[in-house]
Order: structure tokens, then C-alpha cells, then sequence
């Protein structure tokens, strides 16, 4: 049997009258792939916060490798929105900086390689196109080889070509048995590449299954998906 990586029940994150996310209960297997799918709004960054340790749940449970998400961080690599690396510095420079703050890391090289960004190890951010700028985070995210894998929105201003080269290096991940979950609002996304799909709606998950079912519910209109 698979081991539970990530756990919530009840998971419940209040702003003010704001019910950001309002009670999720989620179950993720190791080796998994599974996509939080759900429009603008829905909760999925909160939610992935509340994963990482970065915002305290107002109530509910999360557990990840069975402990508080911030006793295994070390076990967690993430890519999360609007977040930018220095200018000054080279692709390789910003992954070793990276590196040199995790106990165990990869090698600059095989980070390179793993966000196929061999060729551009001398370049800087500036430089970059968006596809390269979002392996960068993603190889980033993987520096100190994570066990699992938080990734929020990861293709949210990507073209059709970038999105596929994005999601070629992630699989070279998930061929090493890591676990993946990551947030989209695009249905055609979390199908070619997500195992599981956990649809969220106002902070709820309102359906929670294959792609194939999450796509018959679609085209018997039982589930609207007000995304793209
Ligand atoms: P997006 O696709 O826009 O990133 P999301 O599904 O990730 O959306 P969240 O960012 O988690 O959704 O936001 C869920 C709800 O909580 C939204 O209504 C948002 O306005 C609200 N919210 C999020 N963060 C805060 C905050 N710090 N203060 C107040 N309200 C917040």
C-alpha cells in the first residue's frame, strides 16, 4: 500500500468574512499525481500554503509525511506564484545560491539538466522566455530534491508550446516516483497530466476522481467548470 503523503480534514482558512477555503478534506498517495482544479477564487493557493506551512489554518488538520508541514520541509520543494529570481545573477548562479540554503541538495548540473536548461546555465533571468523562466522555478523547486512536489499555477502564463516542454521536465520527476500536486484552472491540463483530479469550487471540493470521470461529469453537464 502506498504511503499518505498529504493529509487536510477539515481544512478551513477564514479571512475576516472571507471563507477562503472552507473545509477541504484531501487524501494524497505517494507516487501520485493529482491537480487542484478550480477557477479564480477557489482556494487552491491558500490551499497550498496551508500544505507548505505558510499560513496557519483557522481550523482543521494537515498532515504531511504523517507530521506538521513544517517539520519536513526538507522532504518539500514548491513553485508558487509571482515569484522572481535576481536579475544580477546566471541561471546556474541562482540555483547553486538556492542549493547552498538546503542540508541536501542536487548538483547545479543535474538541476540544469532536469529543467532542461543546460544551454542557458549562462544566462540571466532577464534573458530568459517565459518557458525557460518557469523551469527555472521548477528546477528551483527541486534543488534539494524533494519527495514532494507543490506546484500552483505552474503554467498560468504560458503558451501551448512552453506548457508541453514545462510538463516533459515534470515528468521526468514523477518517472522517479515523486509525488505532485498542483493547481490549475484548465480541465485539458489536469487531464493530460494529473492521475487524480480534486475539483474545488468557494473553497470546497465538490468532486474528487480520474479525469475520466471528472470529464464525463463535465460532458453530462452534472459538473459545470466555470475555467477555461
Ligand atoms: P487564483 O487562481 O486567483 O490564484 P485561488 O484558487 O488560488 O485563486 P486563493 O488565492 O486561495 O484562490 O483565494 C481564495 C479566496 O480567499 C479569494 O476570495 C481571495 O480573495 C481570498 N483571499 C486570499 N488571500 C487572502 C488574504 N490574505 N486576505 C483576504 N482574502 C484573501
Amino acid at each position: 500500500m502506498p504511503q499518505t503523503v498529504v493529509r487536510t480534514s477539515g481544512l478551513r482558512k477564514t479571512y475576516g468574512a472571507v471563507d477562503a477555503v472552507a473545509g477541504i478534506d484531501l487524501e494524497v498517495k505517494e507516487g501520485e499525481v493529482v491537480a487542484v482544479l478550480g477557477p479564480n477564487g477557489a482556494g487552491k493557493t491558500t490551499t497550498i500554503e496551508m500544505l507548505l506551512g505558510l499560513r496557519t489554518p483557522t481550523s482543521g488538520v494537515v498532515e504531511v509525511f504523517g507530521a506538521d508541514p513544517l517539520a519536513v520541509r526538507h522532504r518539500v520543494g514548491a513553485m508558487l506564484q509571482d515569484t522572481d529570481a535576481p536579475e544580477s545573477l546566471t541561471v546556474a548562479e541562482i540555483v547553486g545560491l538556492v542549493g547552498s540554503y538546503y542540508p541536501y541538495r542536487l548538483p547545479t548540473p543535474l538541476v540544469l539538466e532536469r529543467a532542461d536548461l543546460v544551454a542557458q546555465a549562462r544566462m540571466r533571468v532577464t534573458q530568459l522566455s517565459g518557458g525557460q523562466r518557469a523551469r527555472l522555478s521548477f528546477g528551483l523547486a527541486i534543488v534539494g530534491d524533494p519527495d514532494l512536489l507543490y506546484l500552483d499555477e505552474p503554467t498560468a502564463s504560458l503558451d501551448v508550446g512552453a506548457r508541453r516542454g514545462f510538463w516533459t521536465q515534470v515528468s521526468g520527476l514523477t518517472d522517479l516516483g515523486k509525488t505532485i500536486l498542483f493547481s490549475t484552472h484548465n480541465l485539458a491540463e489536469a487531464d493530460a497530466v494529473a492521475e487524480r483530479i480534486v475539483v474545488i469550487a468557494r473553497g470546497r471540493v465538490i468532486h474528487d476522481g480520474t479525469p475520466q470521470q471528472i470529464k464525463a461529469l463535465v460532458a453530462g453537464r452534472t459538473l459545470r467548470l466555470t475555467t477555461d
